[in-house]
């Protein structure tokens, strides 16, 4: 019950936060009828809030590793306002637009029935992405807290990973209005498969990395405990593949966005090259044409490293990446394929690659 009552009190906070608090006012793409929706922007502003708040809970003797002591009922409690954030967006849904049958009624509650669903101003969608990621935040400093806890320290690893981590949620918070133009935005509608994503899956499955990081390197318990570390060229090896990772994964996203907005925008301060006037073929767009999936397998495969060579299930993280976006960049090329038809082959002509270069 006290693990409910935290979770909902988490909801509840950032709701009233991405309400009330200050933020950058934009507009969305144009939606069918051309119209363009508002959103105000406070995800920096709620990270760095939270982040604060999490500093000062664990300097005041309030220790985040009491997080992890809930972790199966915090879980459970996110699939409880999973289910229950769906049944409100069905009825809603519902009454402005009533399935025809029980297939209808079956597919809307997975898939959603309504585009952009908002409640008091606030975009449904947009906003499920804070208690996903910030909550990934909040479990993620556990694992700081309960190292410091087990241990009287915090590794090099640990410290790495909590780098690797909070440099990932800040630069996506750094271009929030980047998720204005993702495919989830402007097409999927707002049901079961999407909230559960944000509330369940993101935040409890994406954090598992953490767990082995705590231990790592570690035998003996108590007084006795003794830490072997990473070499030093380990270390700086891994700091190094998260960086060019990390620079491949937001620098193409940003790239791709930038050229949606505005087509002449040089890239690496030259004109951008285009196919048929539509299609990217500068930057790493010239090079590969899913770069961006690379460059986030390669943040993840670091955010596992972190936690050594000793077991495999930190590497179930990226490995499962790899299974999500390699279908996703297959399904999106027929896409793309179906599109802009012969544009496209002679951007695959161009950019021959998919996500390795030379490989595949
Ligand atoms: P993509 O970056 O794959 O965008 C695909 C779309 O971009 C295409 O449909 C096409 O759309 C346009 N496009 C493709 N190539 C070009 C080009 N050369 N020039 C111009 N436009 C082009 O989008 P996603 O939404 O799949 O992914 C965005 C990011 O989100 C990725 O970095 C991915 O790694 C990440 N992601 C992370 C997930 C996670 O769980 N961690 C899950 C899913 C995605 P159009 O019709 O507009 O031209």
């Amino acid at each position: 019950m006290l693990a409910f009552a935290a979770y909902s009190a988490f909801i509840v906070l950032l709701f009233l936060g991405s309400r009330f608090l200050p933020g950058i006012h934009v507009e969305g793409q144009p939606l069918r009828d051309g119209a363009r929706l508002p959103y105000k922007l406070s995800g920096m502003l709620l990270f760095i809030v939270v982040s604060a708040l999490a500093a000062a809970a664990e300097l005041l003797g309030f220790r985040l590793a009491r997080v992890l002591d809930h972790f199966w009922s915090l879980f459970w409690s996110a699939n409880v306002w999973a289910l229950l954030i769906t049944a409100y967006l069905m009825a809603r849904g519902w009454r402005r637009n009533p399935p025809a049958g029980l297939w209808d009624r079956l597919k809307s509650i997975w898939l959603g029935a309504e585009l952009n669903p908002r409640l008091a101003s606030v975009d449904l969608k947009m906003f499920m992405y804070h208690p996903s990621l910030i909550g990934l935040h909040v479990v993620n400093l556990a694992f700081a807290s309960q190292q410091l806890e087990r241990y009287g320290t915090i590794t090099a690893e640990m410290f790495l990973y909590q780098c690797f981590t909070s440099a990932y949620l800040f630069t996506h918070y750094v271009r929030e209005d980047f998720m204005l133009s993702t495919w989830d935005i402007i097409a999927e509608r707002f049901g079961f498969m999407l909230v559960w994503g944000d509330l369940v899956y993101v935040t409890f499955y994406y954090s598992i990395v953490g767990w082995w990081v705590v231990d790592r390197g570690w035998t003996g318990s108590g007084d006795a405990a003794v830490h072997e570390p990473l070499s030093t060229a380990a270390l700086v090896a891994l700091v190094v593949l998260h960086l060019l990772s990390h620079v491949l994964f937001r620098g193409s996203n940003w790239q791709k966005d930038r050229f949606k907005r505005n087509p002449s925008a040089p890239i690496w301060g030259k004109p951008p090259e285009l196919v048929g006037g539509r299609l990217l073929a500068s930057g790493w767009w010239g090079i590969g044409r899913k770069l961006n999936y690379t460059g986030e397998i390669g943040v993840y495969i670091t955010f596992a490293l972190c936690a050594g060579l000793s077991s495999w299930i930190p590497y179930v993280l990226p490995f499962s990446l790899v299974l999500l976006l390699a279908q996703r960049a297959w399904r999106d090329e027929q896409r793309c394929k179906k599109k802009y038809g012969e544009l496209w082959d002679a951007y695959c002509a161009r950019a021959r690659f998919r996500m390795v270069p030379f490989l595949y």
